[in-house]
């Protein structure tokens, strides 16, 4: 039975938006089914000893929702809300992204239901080195290869890369991408997916007529994409009046002092507090008379019910799965440009893809080839989405999956179903 869509839960959103591509490619309910459902999901305990000689047991999951086209790839989340569903959704659409993208690999994504702030660094270390050992039987630098997300970053790729090396006898750095550059990280992987989406916020000022210097944006979250939007687009001349986080907002109409912002995170480790800003909500900074709004937090944050309320002109999805289908349609009404998630925040995942082959090759790149061979794919993605879209008359989103999932059915078709 083909899956049905009601809720705005993120694996609904996913499965709305597969549904969408396959009816607009005319492509078959077998081959929609396969799409629709992940090759492979595994749910671990993970038991941690705390420092204080207690025990708690986590949750891990990892999902591989295609290996069609290469490898899995995809992030690994730590939160305390991370559930299978969500993870599910988050591999269906590493599976597009690489897809349209056009990197060879298929989508994976990882999860543990832990808040990382309530962990000590030793605890943490532990947690990653279990999950990584009870996943091991699925991951590897020709089967799946993880990389950082939200609540986690290169150190605890570095654990991961570790435990797995350990296992095998010998270092294998292209288990996993986005590591320390001393571990055969890529020069530019920290900044890639920022680069992405502020390169693509640049695309789309000039395609809306809008120009970036003085142009004004806000950005929801600030962590390892957010912090880095806000940079780039300051030395663009973008004027970023709003910063948000988990615990709170600031805003200055007349933009916000970068730098000083940033050193104020690095020592309180909040924007909150900020005194170059004014405190305002995550939702009023949401709803601020802007040209770009990025969202570079969590999935589902703009919905049906506060999409008639924001007053962007383009949105840049920093984040995987910001806006719902409900939303898409009202700011579609609105005339709000979406530049959708699989593309806008796709920089992450070349430049992933560039750290595994460098790593493979055992051969490393300067940043300026990275950044310069980012752009160009980048670049190259958002003109055959934009045509499609154009030729089409399909939105942004609908139009990348579209060609996603084109290429992803073409393989499975060419494969052929064993047995
Ligand atoms: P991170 O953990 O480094 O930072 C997340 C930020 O979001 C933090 O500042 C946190 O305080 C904030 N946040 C959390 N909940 C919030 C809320 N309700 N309102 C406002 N802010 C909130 O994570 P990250 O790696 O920057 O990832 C952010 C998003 O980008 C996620 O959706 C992730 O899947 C996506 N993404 C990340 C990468 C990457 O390379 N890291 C690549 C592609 C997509």
């Amino acid at each position: 039975m083909l899956p049905q869509h009601r809720s705005e839960l993120p694996l609904q959103e996913a499965l709305a938006q597969l549904a969408e591509a396959v009816a607009h490619l005319g492509i078959d309910d077998g081959t929609h089914l396969i799409l629709a459902t992940p090759r492979r999901q595994l749910t671990v305990s993970v038991p941690l000893r705390r420092d204080d000689g207690t025990v708690a047991v986590y949750t891990g999951h990892r999902v591989q929702h295609s290996l069609t086209r290469g490898p899995a790839k995809g992030g690994l989340r730590y939160s305390a809300t991370v559930n299978l569903d969500e993870v599910r959704a988050l591999a269906m659409w590493m599976t597009w992204k690489c897809a349209v993208v056009n990197v060879p690999y298929g989508g994976a994504k990882g999860g543990l239901t832990l808040d990382p702030a309530t962990l000590s660094s030793a605890e943490l270390e532990r947690a990653t080195r279990r999950y990584t050992n009870e996943i091991l039987p699925l991951i590897g630098p020709d089967i799946d290869i993880p990389a950082p997300d939200l609540g986690t970053d290169e150190r605890t790729m570095a654990w991961v890369m570790d435990t797995y090396s350990v296992h095998a006898g010998h270092a294998v750095p292209g288990v996993v991408t986005g590591k320390p550059v001393a571990l055969g990280g890529s020069l530019g992987r920290a900044q890639s997916t920022s680069l992405g989406v502020a390169h693509l916020t640049l695309t789309a000022l000039h395609e809306r007529g809008i120009n970036p210097n003085g142009a004004t944006a806000a950005v929801q979250g600030y962590g390892k994409v957010g912090r880095g939007v806000v940079d780039l687009l300051a030395e663009a001349g973008v004027r970023v009046v709003a910063v948000s986080d988990v615990n709170g907002a600031v805003h200055s109409a007349t933009g916000l002092d970068v730098p000083a912002l940033r050193k104020h995170v690095a020592e309180s480790g909040s924007v909150v507090g900020f005194s170059g800003g004014d405190p305002i909500s995550g939702d009023d900074l949401l709803a601020l008379y802007i040209d770009v709004l990025v969202p570079a937090a969590i999935e589902g944050v703009i919905t049906g019910d506060n999409a008639d309320q924001i007053h962007a002109r383009i949105i840049v999805e920093g984040a995987n799965g910001p806006t719902t289908k409900a939303a898409d349609t009202i700011l579609a009404g609105n005339d709000v440009l979406v530049i959708p998630d699989i593309l806008a925040n796709a920089g992450g995942v070349i430049v992933s893809y560039f750290e595994w082959v460098q790593a493979n090759q055992a051969y490393w790149w300067t940043e300026t080839e990275v950044n310069s061979r980012l752009r160009e794919r980048l670049t190259a993605a958002w003109e055959a989405v934009h045509t499609y879209a154009h030729t089409t008359g399909l939105s942004l989103r609908a139009a990348a999956t579209a060609l996603a999932v084109k290429r992803v059915a073409e393989a499975h078709l060419f494969r052929g179903l064993y047995p």
